[in-house]
C-alpha cells in the first residue's frame, strides 16, 4: 500500500522539559568510596535535593510501603547510589540494538504504562545509579573488536563495537542528578580503544544542553523515542512531550552527534496511519537543513510477556493499554521465553505503513531494524 503524503499539521509549541527531582537519595557505604558518587551528590544538591542519607552498609531499606501503590510511589521518588553488581560488569550481547549492553543505572523515574523494564527488573521500581562508573567504563576496552551483533551485520559493521546504555534505564531522564551519561560520552569520545566504538543511548527526555559541548568525537549516537500523541499522551507519564524530544534531536544533531529515532512502541491505536505520517513529517521539518546529518531509525512494535503484564497491571491497575494474549501472536525467544506480539497481518500492515512513511518523509534515515 502506498500512502499519499499529507502536510504535517502544525506542531504544538514545545513545552518545557521536566526534570525529575528525587525526594530522597540513599548512598550505600560501598558507593561512597567512588569519585563519581561525589559528582552525583553535587548534582543532587544543585537540583535542590535535601534528603540525602549516607548509609553505613550496603542495604537499601524503607522502600516498601503498606500497599503496592505506596511501595511504587516511594520507589519512584527515590534515587539510590550503589555499586554495580559484578554480574552487570560482564557485558551481554543485546540484539538487535548493539554488540554489548552497558549499564550506567537500573530503573527510571518515569511512569510508562508499557515500561520495558517491568519484565526484567525485580523488586520495587527504584532508580539505582552506579557510583563505580570509572570501573564500568574502564571495562569496555576488553570488549572492543569482539562484538557479535552489529559488528557481524554487513550494514552496521561500520559503527564499530557498539555499546547500548539504555537497556535498563533512561540515561537522559536522570542525567541532571547523575552526570553518568555525559561522563560516558566524554570517555567514549576521548579514550583510545584501539578500534572503532559507538556508545548508544535512547531517551524519552529532552534536557540536552549539558551534552552539547562534550568531546563526543562522533562516537555516541543519541536516539529519541517518538510516537504519536495517541501513544505518548496516554501511556508515557512523567516523560517529556514529543515536541521537545524532536527539538532536542535537532539540537544534538546540530552539535555533531549521530542521531536516531526510536519509534516505539508502535501501536495500531486510533487513526494510526495519519498519526505516524504526521509524526515523521514533524521530525523531517525539524531536521531540515542540518549539515552532515547522520540519522537512523529503529522500529519496535508493542509487545509484552506474562511477567511484564502482571507487573504493569499491579503498577497501573486502571491502564487502558491492550495486553490481551488472545489478541496477540505468541513468540518464543531465547531459552523459550514467551512474548506476545501483534498477529502477522497487523504486524505487516504496521511495518508497511511506517517504513514507507519513513522512506518518503526521511529518505536519508537508515532503518536499522524492525521488531
Ligand atoms: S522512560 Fe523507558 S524506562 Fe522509563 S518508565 Fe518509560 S519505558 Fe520505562
Amino acid at each position: 500500500m502506498t500512502t499519499a503524503l499529507s502536510a504535517p499539521t502544525a506542531a504544538p509549541a514545545p513545552a518545557r522539559t521536566r526534570l525529575w527531582i528525587p525526594q530522597r537519595v540513599l548512598v550505600t557505604r560501598s558507593a561512597q568510596e567512588h569519585p563519581h558518587t561525589a559528582e552525583i551528590l553535587r548534582r543532587c544538591e544543585a537540583a535542590g535535593v535535601d534528603d540525602v542519607e549516607l548509609l553505613r552498609n550496603d542495604r537499601i531499606t524503607g522502600v516498601r510501603g503498606e500497599s503496592e501503590r505506596e511501595t511504587y510511589a516511594r520507589a519512584k521518588s527515590a534515587l539510590a547510589v550503589v555499586t554495580s553488581p559484578a554480574s552487570s560488569r560482564l557485558l551481554d550481547p543485546i540484539p538487535p540494538s548493539a554488540d554489548w549492553r552497558v549499564d550506567l543505572a537500573r530503573g527510571c523515574p518515569a511512569h510508562c504504562q508499557y515500561c520495558y523494564l517491568a519484565g526484567s527488573l525485580s523488586g520495587p521500581p527504584m532508580t539505582r545509579v552506579y557510583g563505580d562508573l570509572e570501573e564500568i567504563l574502564a571495562g569496555l576496552d576488553a570488549y572492543v573488536g569482539h562484538g557479535t551483533i552489529t559488528s557481524t551485520n554487513a550494514d552496521r559493521a561500520g559503527e564499530g563495537t557498539t555499546f547500548e546504555a539504555s537497556c535498563y534505564t533512561d540515561p537522559l531522564g536522570i542525567e541532571h542528578v547523575t552526570g553518568s551519561l555525559s561522563a560516558a560520552i566524554r570517555h567514549v569520545g576521548t579514550h583510545d580503544f584501539g578500534g572503532p566504538v559507538q556508545l548508544r543511548a535512547t531517551t524519552k527526555f529532552a534536557a540536552v544542553d549539558g551534552l552539547l559541548d562534550l568531546p563526543h568525537g562522533g562516537r555516541t549516537r543519541l536516539r529519541f523515542s517518538v510516537g504519536p500523541e495517541s501513544v505518548v499522551g496516554r501511556f508515557e507519564g512523567g516523560t517529556d512531550p514529543v515536541a521537545t524530544r524532536i527539538e532536542a534531536l535537532a539540537t544534538v544533531a546540530r552539535a555533531g552527534y549521530p542521531v536516531g529515532l526510536t519509534i516505539a512502541p508502535i501501536m495500531p491505536v486510533g487513526d494510526w496511519r495519519t498519526a505516524y505520517g504526521d509524526l515523521l513529517g514533524r521530525v523531517a521539518a525539524a531536521l531540515e537543513g542540518i549539515d552532515g546529518l547522520d540519522l537512523t531509525a529503529e522500529c519496535i512494535t508493542h509487545r509484552f510477556t506474562p511477567g511484564s503484564k502482571e507487573t504493569l497491571e499491579s503498577w497501573y491497575p486502571r491502564t487502558r493499554l491492550e495486553m490481551d494474549p488472545e489478541q496477540r501472536r505468541t513468540k518464543r525467544g531465547r531459552f523459550g521465553a514467551v512474548k506476545h506480539v501483534y498477529p502477522d497481518d497487523v504486524m505487516a500492515d504496521l511495518r508497511e505503513h511506517v517504513t514507507s512513511e519513513l522512506a518518503e518523509r526521511l529518505p536519508g534515515a537508515r532503518v536499522l531494524y524492525w521488531t
